[in-house]
């Protein structure tokens, strides 16, 4: 490959609110078309906008949290352009004095640091929503305008990374730092992160940058990656023809994965920037700078090394636990009131907790077994042995119990009794004499059949290492 790659990402977080961004309507995803509006937000003549406190304190602590300058001096901008989707013709964003400049997120590629820039974090709103019923054969599409006016935050990067491994690990690492400050819940399937890529080739060494072409609304990750990988191989193959790499904006086509032309760079819109004369122009005062910037919890990063450094939690578990901030908070949790080591519960959480997730589709903030039912379940897991705590552990999950219970109830609790399970051995060793000589003649694994044999008749419960003690005893004994 003789061209280095040239990315910049953009990408839209619909933030957290109750209420869009200048009316009181619902934000709530999936509800009946047309239900959460009103004038405001269908853009109907004479109505007046009143700007959201939450979503301005929102898109502040994102862009504080992305080490952005923040605009003392701040306002709204009209963006005029006519689609279907947007009824009052012109989506109110911000152009001039966006609400975070000269910001940047650091990732982690192949172990190796490195740092992306942002050069801007703005606000602004949502657009509703096309729906074309094709399926139904109808010639018409139909608008949803429940999404119109929710507020959405947008970060823009500037063209720092260079290949796919980059653009994933910025990606991830822009949506764990989201949640973690609890602004959007970056659901992707919800459309409430989606990305826009900018992609362009440039010889190797050259410090100019090639005509760039522009995918819009990506809405998965992997949807980037593809088009990324994909621009870059169509792209590559023009320059080595000797052709000109068009500007355009392309789509991207998820079922025959190709990217196709949208529009060229003559055909693209003048928005015609203007001032919102209908909202005032807000001074953010250094205090609220400084209130907000308080409200932010550790992040991922940190988090990870002081798992790491403080809990010995190996560097690859912490990278597990710290993904999600809840899952993490879960962790935490657990060590604060257990007397078990931090690495014996991240492991109870890692293989078991996150299994039983996965599997039931849900989350841990969702999940029936609470950190003070996991910390009961390993404390008495000495007493129950590892096996029957699994079993504990799920029959915790499908009933809710306490495993303390869940042992008492179905008479779990491990055998220990020595005259109890010496009883039990004399009727094993009887039923397997063979295997009772053959280890007297040196055979070792005939043991393992013989303590097997006792697990199957106590169902698991006896002891394993008392078991063990009696079983050389009496072996040893009779073979004198
Ligand atoms: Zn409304």
């Amino acid at each position: 490959m003789k061209y280095e790659v040239v990315i910049g990402l953009e990408t839209h977080a619909e933030l957290d609110t109750e209420s869009k961004l200048f009316c009181g309507c619902c934000t709530k995803f999936g509800s009946e078309p047309n239900t959460q509006t009103c004038p405001v937000c269908l853009g109907l003549p004479g109505v007046l906008p009143v700007m959201n406190k939450k979503a301005f304190e929102h898109s502040l602590k994102a862009a504080l949290t992305l080490n952005c300058e923040i605009s003392k001096f701040t306002n709204f901008d009209r963006k005029s352009y006519y689609y279907p989707d947007l009824p009052k013709n012109y989506q109110t964003s911000q152009n001039y004095f966006n609400i975070g400049n000269n910001g940047f997120v650091d990732i982690v590629v192949k172990g190796k640091e490195k740092r992306i820039d942002i050069h801007n974090v703005h606000l602004e709103e949502e657009a509703g929503k096309l729906v074309h019923p094709e399926a139904s054969g109808a010639n018409y599409s139909l608008v949803d305008f429940n999404r119109a006016g929710v507020p959405l935050l947008e970060i823009v990067t500037q063209p720092d990374m260079r290949n796919v491994e980059e653009v994933e690990s910025y990606m991830q690492a822009l949506r764990c730092i989201l949640l973690y400050i609890g602004v959007s819940d970056c659901k992707m399937e919800e459309g409430s992160l989606r990305f826009e890529a900018s992609i362009s080739l440039r010889e190797k060494g050259s410090e100019t940058l090639g005509n760039r072409v522009e995918i819009k609304n990506l809405n998965s990750m992997k949807a980037v990656l593809k088009v990324i990988t994909y621009e870059i191989s169509r792209q590559s193959l023009l320059l080595n023809k000797g052709e000109d790499v068009l500007l355009e904006t392309r789509l991207w086509d998820d079922v025959n994965s190709v990217s196709r032309r949208m529009r060229s760079k003559e055909e693209s819109h003048d928005y015609r920037y203007f001032p919102e004369p209908d909202l005032v122009p807000f001074w953010i005062e250094q205090e609220w700078i400084d209130e907000t910037r308080a409200t932010i919890p550790e992040l991922p990063v940190s988090r990870r090394r002081r798992f790491v450094d403080e809990l010995f939690v190996s560097d690859y578990d912490a990278g597990i636990l710290t993904e999600d901030k809840f899952l993490a908070d879960y962790f935490e949790e657990c060590v604060k009131i257990s007397q078990n080591s931090p690495k014996e519960l991240s492991n109870w959480i890692i293989n078991d907790v996150l299994r039983e997730l996965n599997e039931r589709k849900t989350n841990v903030r969702d999940f029936v077994v609470s950190p003070e039912m996991l910390v009961e379940l390993v404390n008495i897991k000495p007493t129950i042995g590892s096996s029957i705590a699994k079993e504990v552990f799920s029959e915790m999950m499908n009933t809710g119990k306490g495993a303390q219970s869940i042992v008492k109830e179905k008479d779990l609790a491990q055998m220990d009794d020595t005259s109890e399970l010496n009883a039990i051995i004399i009727k094993v060793i009887e039923e397997n004499p063979k295997a009772a000589e053959d280890y007297g003649q040196g055979k070792k694994n005939a043991l393992a059949f013989l303590i097997g044999q006792t697990m199957k008749a106590t169902k698991g419960k006896a002891n394993p290492k008392i078991l063990t003690e009696l079983f050389k005893q009496r072996l040893s004994a009779s073979s004198k």
